[in-house]
């Protein structure tokens, strides 16, 4: 392709609501174009790298056993009331009405389409396993769009699912799966992690999520050195070398005053722990935070120590519920007689899930269910019983890794892909059934498995840059290759490049030739903002010594060929910076 024939208009700066230089370049390199809030053209260049990317996940998704389709993108509410999604997906799923005033959705994801085209299609084990995806919009009306392709309302995702006769097929499926995305990411020549994540029912190592590794990431990511175990923040688990056998009783006792009441001192205006803390002098870690919320099976009290972070989906695996959330302030006074900030342990008629971490402390600090008012010097199992220890927190830098009881470490990632066991969570819904080798109906067990596009590539871009401008990897690179003829006024310099490009092109080089008739400076400040990963010069040295000057543009090494050595060189470049 010729620079004067496509349209890559690269600009100097970055819009002014781009906070992440992946969004910056995305837009200063003329890849994309935002519409509205979350909503994106992609240009030539842009969507080239995109159709590599999707390339890749088409040879990954394909060696393992998938096979693509395309499905519709509007889908009828019908479909997502048999799953019960209508009412519980909220408002990220766009809702409309068509001239009929019959309701649909933009799919945001794409299991009731699945399940109904298997359930029709499908009659008998023997035409299983089956495993479809696709590459294709989505629309989800997110609540904070931002970060450009990163996080936007509409998107290109690759989703893909499973369809199988019982668990140990499906589990065959998922790991198949697990390795295709191992491939599929190393391919796109990304630094990147398969963590373990939340599973809900499903339990067991079924749900892993491929993060990036970029300080920009928005999730958190804790890991082991030693053993290699890692986990996003979510899920990610603590060792408790002692402990360990308290976790998983049942929350079913209450806590009770075993006689008399600890000291009780006046807090007033003091809620928060840092406040408390100051005012008690008493370090945060010797405070306990007690944390009322409500469950689908009522409402329990959650303690975790001052200085920790309280992990609800930890707390809902811990009470087996199917819902946890924070309780009101209104219904704080009602179930204890005090706002937030003063709640605490002590005669507390509720079932209480105490943090681990708390079993073994001494002298706490907790809220005395009187406004303004905190207890100090509580001990458990004196002043308050816990139902249950459990792990409850979110695990920090230098908790103990639940199967070596080394430290963790903590560090940020970009979640690009997610595969899930779903179980026959939908397939029970919406009736969608096969009949097994002795006549019997059962339902599909199914896997899911989701791809995003956009967001691979920013993260890509996140991953691989310079003040400068993008370091594409060969391998999602909108072109491997850039031709730049610095004096388009010379006849030899341009004739030579003219001939250069034809011939290169014709071999099958992805290659771009820059003939813009601008000066050399604007394109080689454009060449390095582009990041094409190989650039070949002609220019003064061609003129004076007859040799072609060619750089890499990720360590900036520059190598000097003939005009006969050429092709040979490049070829060897190339696949040097392959993954
Ligand atoms: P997140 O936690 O980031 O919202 P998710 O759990 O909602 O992600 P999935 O439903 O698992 O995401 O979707 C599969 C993949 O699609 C994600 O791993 C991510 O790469 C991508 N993705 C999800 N939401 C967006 C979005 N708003 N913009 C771009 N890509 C997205
Ligand atoms: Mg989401």
């Amino acid at each position: 392709m010729k620079f004067t024939q496509t349209f890559i208009p690269t600009l100097k700066e970055a819009p002014k609501d781009a906070e992440i230089v992946s969004h910056k370049l995305l837009f200063r390199a003329g890849l994309i174009r935002k519409l509205s809030s979350g909503i994106y053209s992609y240009l030539p260049l842009g969507l080239r790298s995109i159709q590599k990317i999707s390339d890749i996940i088409r040879r990954g998704m394909d060696k393992g056993g998938a096979q693509e389709v395309l499905l519709p993108l509007v889908i009828q509410k019908d479909l997502w009331e048999e799953s019960g999604r209508w009412q519980a997906y909220g408002k990220e799923l766009l809702r409309f009405q068509d001239r009929h005033e019959k309701w649909f959705t933009v799919g945001p994801t794409h299991e009731e389409v699945i399940v109904d085209l298997v359930r029709n299609d499908i009659q008998s084990y023997k035409q299983l396993p089956v495993n479809l995806y696709q590459i294709a919009p989505k629309f989800r009306d997110e609540i904070r769009p931002r970060f450009g392709l990163m996080r936007g309302r509409e998107f290109i995702m690759k989703d893909g699912y499973s369809f199988d006769r019982d668990e140990e097929h499906a589990n065959k499926t998922y790991q198949k799966m697990y390795d295709a995305y191992n491939w599929i990411f190393k391919q796109c020549g990304l630094n990147f992690r398969a963590v373990e994540a939340d599973t809900g029912t499903i339990g067991g190592k079924f749900s892993h999520e491929f993060m990036v590794l970029a300080n920009t990431g928005e999730e958190a990511i804790v890991s082991c050195d030693a053993c290699g175990y890692a986990a996003n923040r979510e899920k990610a688990e603590i060792g408790y070398e002692t402990s360990g056998s308290a976790a998983g009783s049942t929350a079913e006792e209450v806590g009770r005053t075993a006689s008399p009441a600890p000291p009780l001192a006046a807090t007033p205006g003091m809620h928060t722990v840092e406040e408390v803390s100051r005012f008690l002098n008493v370090p945060p870690s010797k405070i306990v935070k007690t944390m009322i919320v409500k469950t689908d099976d009522g409402f329990a009290a959650a303690l975790v120590r001052g200085d920790r972070e309280l992990n609800l989906i930890k707390l809902k695996n811990a009470l087996h519920a199917d819902t946890v959330e924070l309780a009101t302030d209104a219904d704080c006074v009602r179930l204890a007689g005090a706002h937030g900030g003063s709640l605490g342990p002590v005669g507390l008629k509720l079932k209480i899930v105490a943090d681990n971490e708390i079993k073994h402390m001494e002298n706490m600090v907790t809220g005395a269910n009187k406004d303004d008012f905190h207890y100090t010097d509580v001990h458990a199992g004196r002043d308050f019983t816990p139902g249950m220890f459990a792990d409850i927190r979110n695990a920090g830098a230098g908790d103990a890794c639940p199967h070596c009881f080394k430290p963790m470490s903590i560090t940020r990632g970009i979640e690009v892909g997610h595969i899930f066991k779903l179980g026959t969570k939908y397939s029970v819904k919406m009736h969608a059934e096969f009949l097994d080798e002795n006549g019997a109906s059962m339902p599909f067990v199914m896997g899911c498995y989701g791809i995003g596009v956009g967001r691979t590539l920013a993260a890509s871009i996140e991953q691989n840059n310079d003040k400068d401008g993008i370091i594409f990897p060969m391998t999602i690179a909108p072109y491997e290759i850039e031709l730049i003829a610095i004096n388009m006024k010379d006849k030899d310099i341009t004739d030579t490049a003219e001939a250069m490009y034809n011939e290169m092109s014709g071999r099958g080089f992805d290659i771009i030739y820059d003939d813009r008739d601008i000066s050399p400076g604007m394109k080689l400040k454009d060449a390095d903002l582009l990041g094409f990963p190989v650039r070949i010069i002609i220019g003064s040295k061609f003129k004076n010594e007859g040799t072609i000057e060619i750089k890499i543009r990720k360590t900036g090494e520059v190598i000097t060929s003939t005009r006969q050595e050429l092709f040979e060189k490049i070829t060897a470049i190339r696949k040097s910076l392959l993954p």
